[in-house]
């Protein structure tokens, strides 16, 4: 069986340790999409990032694998390695040009989603005024369909997530999003969100962020408990896990070159009170604790390893291409 996890975030630097994914893969996962942009993030920093970290990862070939199909996951596992792709936070990095998506598919991004918690060109963020898919949204989502990547809808507007998901013709996730009926947050997605992206055979991948969780202090049991809903709700082929662990390195500063307003990304007034510094995640032992937190929840084994990566691994194998990196 697979374990994937659908989202971390190492230091959105060049030189950023890659410890953190070690210990992650130590703790049982197989597959991690690792962020390398959000959208405050210019292209020139998240180009410069993506080439540290294909370098860190070519310089490790026993310890790591950039895939880009679920062939290359099975072939990580049975070599020991851990299987990497990378994420985009947002579609401003696109440069409204709906031929970056295949560049960036290229470079190793097997999944984005449109808008990180505010508008652009493209999308609504969840933490913004709504407006819809724009036009040249709907261009782009056709580009990530035929590009095959992964059609993300974490931190979307919640209308513009309905649009997309009725605009995409392959299955669509969210990668790291709870459901709003636990946790009233923002960030968090409604019964109806979760049921479109089950229309589309999209899987919902729950976070450990203690904000969306509900508890300052998260735990499996809290990531389980949110999973079990979602299962309950549209079934539980239709659940993953994305933790959404922050990996910080104090000597790296990653914050964006020139004016940064954190405020802006992160309102205070949607629960942000300390921006994203007021956040607590899961550490990587929990992938180990996961497994019987879900049974404990009323999952069968079979349904525990559906959630835990075989639910992904089938939306992958619907969407991305054969082609090995
Ligand atoms: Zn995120």
């Amino acid at each position: 069986m697979i374990r994937w996890d659908a989202h971390a975030c190492l230091p959105l630097h060049p030189q950023a340790s890659f410890a953190p994914i070690d210990q992650l893969h130590a703790a049982g996962v197989d597959y991690v999409s690792i962020n390398v942009g959000m959208d405050m993030n210019p292209v020139s920093q998240i180009m410069s990032v993506m080439a540290g970290y294909r370098a860190t990862l070519s310089a490790h070939p026993d310890r790591y694998r950039l895939v880009n199909s679920v062939a290359d996951i099975e072939r990580a596992r049975v070599a020991g390695q851990m299987a990497v792709g990378f994420d985009l936070e947002g579609a401003m990095p696109l440069l409204d040009q709906p031929d970056m998506v295949a560049l960036f598919a290229s470079l190793g991004v097997r999944q984005i989603h449109f808008a990180y918690n505010r508008n652009n060109r493209v999308a609504d963020g969840c933490h913004d005024v709504p407006r819809g898919l724009t036009a040249l949204g709907r261009r782009m989502v056709e580009a990530v369909n035929t590009a095959g990547l992964l059609m993300d809808c974490a931190h979307t507007g919640r209308q513009c997530s309905l649009e997309i998901m009725a605009a995409s013709t392959k299955p669509v996730i969210f990668s790291h999003a709870n459901p709003l009926a636990l946790v009233e947050h923002g960030r968090n997605i409604t019964d109806e969100q979760i049921r479109a992206c089950a229309a589309t055979g999209g899987v919902v991948c729950v976070s450990g962020v203690s904000l969306f969780l509900g508890n300052d202090a998260p735990t499996a049991q809290d990531v389980a408990r949110h999973a079990a809903y979602v299962a309950d709700l549209v079934g539980v082929q239709h659940v993953g896990i994305g933790l959404d662990i922050g990996f910080a390195e104090a000597a790296l500063d990653d914050t964006p070159p020139g004016e940064f307003d954190a405020t802006y990304w992160w309102p205070p007034s949607a629960g942000y009170t300390h921006a994203i510094a007021g956040v607590r995640y899961t550490p990587p032992r929990t992938w180990r604790e996961l497994e019987r937190a879900l049974q404990a929840t009323g999952m069968s084994v079979e349904d525990a390893t559906r959630v835990m990566g075989g639910n992904m691994m089938r939306v992958a194998q619907q969407v991305w291409p054969g082609q090995p990196v």
